[in-house]
């Protein structure tokens, strides 16, 4: 079997800044330390750094004391003040590109405009973004919602940094029309953008995708979507152990992607599993069963398929 592994997959750099960050606190902490909202939607991440003594929190009200790791997606606005206000020690691993988003909306609200959000309502990073224009930001997800968007005068469109391009052009055409002056910032982040298209590169020589990633995870969910049309075989797993190995018999050649909260440990194991996979492979339960040997895998061991 031919593996591929695409070019951009697994974790971005701003998931992996907040990663590192929270590893490096709990390692350290001599107080609870808090992530306010889970950190990425990983299940074993989370998992290994709630083991490590990580606490996650859904309201800032309920901490008293310690350290608070705001995740990447970022947080309103008035979760600043609140933390200031009660001496909070905030450790904020914001990412970049959406602290970008946010100053965007910040700014162009104050001079007057209507924000206008292209995204998903209930992600965190689009109910942070738009805390930092007084929650007044019309949330578009689709052509239906524009309709709600009366006539303006000015309004300020930004993105979601985890939307397609294509979602971007369709939806901001139509929502310019609904004002006689619009600002337009395609603040779709550069990572997503490259996981994307390495993922329909893929997708589009072999027979089956393995898309790997939280199964909550919007960006992994993207691009099983983009897999999946050019590749109808595609597999959305969160560890090997969601992969019908069975069905792998009848594929020659194998691409593997993974999302933006992946680690490098999870991917590993699959690249590992299914580079020793014998297309006429009986025993597959005990290549299962050397899944532990496979986790202990550090980053530099050879990996066997072809890397683009
Ligand atoms: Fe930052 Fe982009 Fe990663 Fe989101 S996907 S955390 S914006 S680098």
């Amino acid at each position: 079997m031919k593996i591929i592994l695409a070019e951009n997959s697994g974790f971005c750099f701003g998931v992996k800044k907040a990663i590192d960050s929270a590893y490096e606190t709990v390692n350290n902490k001599k107080n609870n330390v808090y992530s306010l909202g889970p950190l990425i939607h990983n299940k074993q991440v989370i998992e290994q750094l709630k083991s490590k003594g990580l606490k996650t929190i859904e309201n800032i009200d309920d901490v008293k004391n310690g350290k608070v790791i705001i995740r990447s997606h970022g947080v309103p606005l008035n979760i600043y003040d609140k933390t200031k206000e009660n001496n909070i020690e905030l450790i904020d691993s914001t990412c970049p590109f959406v602290r970008k988003v946010q100053k965007k909306a910040n700014e162009y609200y104050n001079k007057g405009y209507q924000i206008v959000i292209i995204g998903d309502k209930e992600h965190p990073e689009v109910i942070g973004i738009n805390g930092w224009c007084n929650n007044s930001a019309y949330i578009v997800n689709s052509m239906e919602d524009i309709k709600k968007i009366p006539l303006l005068n000015k309004l300020c469109i930004v993105a979601q940094t985890t939307i397609t391009e294509e979602k971007f052009e369709k939806l901001s055409k139509e929502i310019v029309k609904k004002a006689k002056e619009s600002k337009i910032f395609n603040t779709i982040c550069n990572a997503t953008q490259l996981r994307q298209e390495s993922c329909k590169k893929v997708a589009q020589k072999v027979d089956a995708m393995i898309v790997i990633g939280g199964f909550h995870s919007s960006n992994t969910q993207k691009l099983v979507k983009i897999s999946k049309k050019y590749c109808p075989n595609t597999y959305h797993i969160e560890t090997i152990k969601d992969l019908p190995l069975e069905d792998f018999k009848k594929y020659q050649t194998v691409g593997i992607t993974a999302g933006a909260s992946t680690p490098d440990w999870i991917i590993k194991e699959v690249i590992d599993i299914m580079s020793n996979f014998n297309n006429h492979n009986e025993n597959m339960n005990s290549m299962l069963n050397s899944l532990s040997d496979v986790a202990n895998l550090e980053k530099g061991d050879i990996v066997e398929g072809e890397i683009i």
